[in-house]
């Protein structure tokens, strides 16, 4: 087969240019939107990583990665527990910093074609990480790589940097009627 047939090769060369893009908001399917991003992706040959800030228990979209997506690789950087955000535990922040690190070497090894960052405006707006490290990130990302940023309160510098932002707004939420945490909904 002619090298250039190879999908993913295919796709590099339409990817001039690697894009910023950051899923925010208060309303529901920041993160299944990222996850949606990376399945179109996968399907055309990428490699693609997702680091998950602030999280520690496997998703359906990890379970599911494990099971049939050997391309998409899922690291949890957090606890399963909630974070408060005026009194962060030193292993919220821990986790966190090790996540970002982790970030920074993936983006910068060209071992990916995507990568995400779930969360990770909440963990600089929580400020268990330097919202500097994060700007200087993506500063720094090679031109061709994708690069996703979700979580509620994306701050305007990381606003500022993005090609695409889209903010989830809340019209209604099924939590507000009583509807509990639901396997295949919100895990
Ligand atoms: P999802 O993971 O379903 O795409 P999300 O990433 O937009 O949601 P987060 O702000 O990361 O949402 O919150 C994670 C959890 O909170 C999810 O279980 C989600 O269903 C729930 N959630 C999201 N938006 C709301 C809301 N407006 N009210 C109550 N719960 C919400
Ligand atoms: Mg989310």
């Amino acid at each position: 087969m002619n090298a250039a047939m190879d999908p993913r090769e295919a796709v590099l060369k339409r990817h001039r240019k690697g894009l910023v893009q950051v899923y925010t908001g208060n309303g529901k399917g920041k993160t299944t939107a990222a996850f949606g991003q990376a399945l179109r992706a996968i399907g055309q040959g990428c490699r693609v990583l997702v680091i998950q800030f602030m999280k520690g228990r496997k998703y359906g979209e990890f379970l599911a990665a494990e099971k049939y997506l050997p391309n998409l690789a899922i690291r949890l950087s957090g606890l399963d527990s909630f974070v408060m955000r005026d009194n962060p535990a030193p292993l919220d922040i821990e986790l966190a910093r090790q996540g970002l690190d982790l970030a920074r070497q993936a983006v910068l090894s060209g071992d990916y074609d995507m990568v995400i960052l779930d969360e990770i405006n909440v963990a600089a707006d929580f400020k268990l990480i330097p919202l500097a490290d994060v700007l200087a990130l993506i500063r720094d990302k090679p031109a061709g790589l994708d690069l996703i940023l979700t979580g509620r309160y994306a701050p305007p510098e990381i606003i500022a940097l993005a090609d695409t932002v889209t903010e989830m707004r809340e019209i209604r939420h099924h939590y507000n009627a009583g509807v509990k945490d639901r396997a295949g909904i919100e895990y």
